[in-house]
């Protein structure tokens, strides 16, 4: 992959991978080829986990649940600090969009491979977030900046100007909760009661905002790489529209029937945003795209799961690059040297019940993973591994790439043809039923599809 950073500043020589699974042994690996060393963390259920074997250290912060391991700071920087790391990579999910860890490993006199805490809060808040993307010129979803009055008249007000159906949002809503859709005034003054209730006992932060709810949207995002010195370029899109309860299936780069002159404009704002709030390291930009428009829904402020089919199609290693902007180096590559080429999917494989999607636990007994040029397999799993029950049901991402599209969903269907996880439930029926859906290869489908064809395909 291209290196497109220079400098020799070398903030720190040790990284602590402060998360688990797949994306602790990425980020080892990245580390790793930048000639780091690691120190991993696990907790009592994760002891087993191969990265520990590979790591420089391995430390067990905790017992299984992850309040008291995976999101104990304490533990973690008590780690740290035992082991000597200069630096720590917070991964997905856990801690990566925590400020108080971000700022209490700042204030540990460590680098914190990610932005800093002014800006995890600016983006971690959908107001304020909102309210910067204007500010830089982000098209948005129509609707205001600013949290809802508690005046229920002013309130309606409001939806009438935005026109129906609007949806109900947490300013501090994450994970598909905290949302309320509204179909006519009538059922509005309830649906902010109940979201608000929901958003001040599972977000602590009562705050509201309302915007157009649209109907037939794809979700389209945008991958940033920005450095400490106010470079940043965007590396193309990702269609990540296969959604089954807001959570992602399969995603894809580039995303299907955008061309380059739609793309481009939104691209160059979510550049400015970057500079604007003095974004450093990697990130996402999400927006719902309809009828040919963009609108912004949100920023990720981290690493995100998808992250390889940008790598794959732009031939940059992301987690290589978001360590050596930690690092302080500089970016080179300009908007203009940035090539996407071809085409890559991912599937994500689940231990859960195909059916019923319920987690699936237990020994893998055997597996068989796909090769060849062009498939990518990012995991932590192998013959004897036991799936917990205390965390995510992730346990591989299979990523392919080819020249075209056609070509990688005939790649993606021999890939997962080859594929088989024994001892287990996984997802693996679905996603190999969803590669022959002629509608998917087609392209262009909106985030509602999977959960109809779901319903169709079970009904089979
Ligand atoms: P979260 O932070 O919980 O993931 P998002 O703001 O990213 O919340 O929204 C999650 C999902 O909710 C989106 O992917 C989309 O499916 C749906 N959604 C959010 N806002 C809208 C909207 N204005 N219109 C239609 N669907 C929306």
């Amino acid at each position: 992959m291209t290196d497109v950073f220079t400098g020799s500043t070398e903030l720190f020589d040790t990284v602590l991978i402060a998360n688990r699974g797949e994306i602790a042994a990425r980020i080892q690996r990245a580390c790793r080829e930048l000639g780091l060393k690691t120190v991993s963390i696990c907790s009592e259920a994760d002891k087993q986990a191969s990265y520990g074997e590979t790591a420089d250290s391995f430390i067990c912060v905790g017992p299984a649940n992850a309040t008291r391991s995976y999101l104990n700071k304490d533990a973690i920087l008590l780690a740290a600090r035992l082991t000597g790391t200069g630096a720590v990579h917070p991964g997905y999910g856990f801690l990566s969009e925590n400020t108080s860890f971000s700022d209490a490993v700042e204030k540990a006199g460590l680098v914190f491979i990610g932005p800093d805490a002014q800006s995890i809060a600016t983006m971690g808040d959908k107001i304020t977030a909102k309210r910067a993307m204007i500010a830089a010129g982000v098209p948005c979803v129509p609707g205001p900046d600013t949290s809802l009055p508690d005046d229920a008249g002013v309130v309606a007000g409001i939806a009438e100007e935005i026109g129906y159906p609007v949806i109900i949002k947490a300013a501090g809503g994450g994970g598909g909760r905290g949302m309320r859709v509204v179909h006519e005034p009538a059922s509005l003054q309830e649906a902010i009661t109940l979201t608000r209730e929901e958003a001040r006992q599972a977000f602590g932060n009562p705050a509201l905002y309302m915007e157009k709810f649209l109907q037939h949207p794809r979700h389209i995002e945008l991958q940033v790489l920005c450095d400490t010195h106010g470079n940043a370029v965007w590396l193309g899109h990702r269609d990540c529209s296969m959604q089954r309860r807001h959570q992602k299936v399969v995603e894809e780069a580039p995303a299907p029937g955008i061309s380059a002159e739609i793309m481009q404009p939104v691209g160059l704002a979510c550049v400015e945003a970057c500079q604007q709030i003095g974004y450093r390291g990697v990130g996402t930009f999400e927006f719902l795209y309809e009828n040919g428009k963009f609108y912004f829904i949100e920023m990720n402020t981290r690493l995100q799961v998808e992250h390889p089919v940008t790598e794959m199609t732009s031939g940059i290693d992301i987690v290589q690059a978001q360590i050596k902007a930690a690092q302080g180096k500089y970016l080179e590559l300009r908007q203009d040297d940035v090539i996407c080429e071809g085409h890559s999917f991912e599937c994500r494989i689940n231990a859960e019940d195909p059916d019923t999607f319920l987690p699936s636990a237990g020994v893998v007994t055997d597996l068989a993973w796909p090769h060849g040029e062009g498939i990518r397999l990012d995991t932590h799993i192998h013959a004897g591994y036991r799936v917990s029950p205390y965390y995510d049901s992730l346990i591989a991402k299979l990523i392919v790439h080819a020249p075209t599209r056609p070509e990688a969903i005939a790649k993606m269907r021999q890939a997962l043809a080859e594929t088989r996880v024994e001892g287990i439930s996984t997802n693996l029926p679905l996603l190999r039923a969803l590669f022959e859906d002629a509608a998917f290869a087609q392209g262009e489908t909106d985030i509602h599809y999977l959960e109809h064809w779901l319903k169709a395909w079970r009904a089979a």
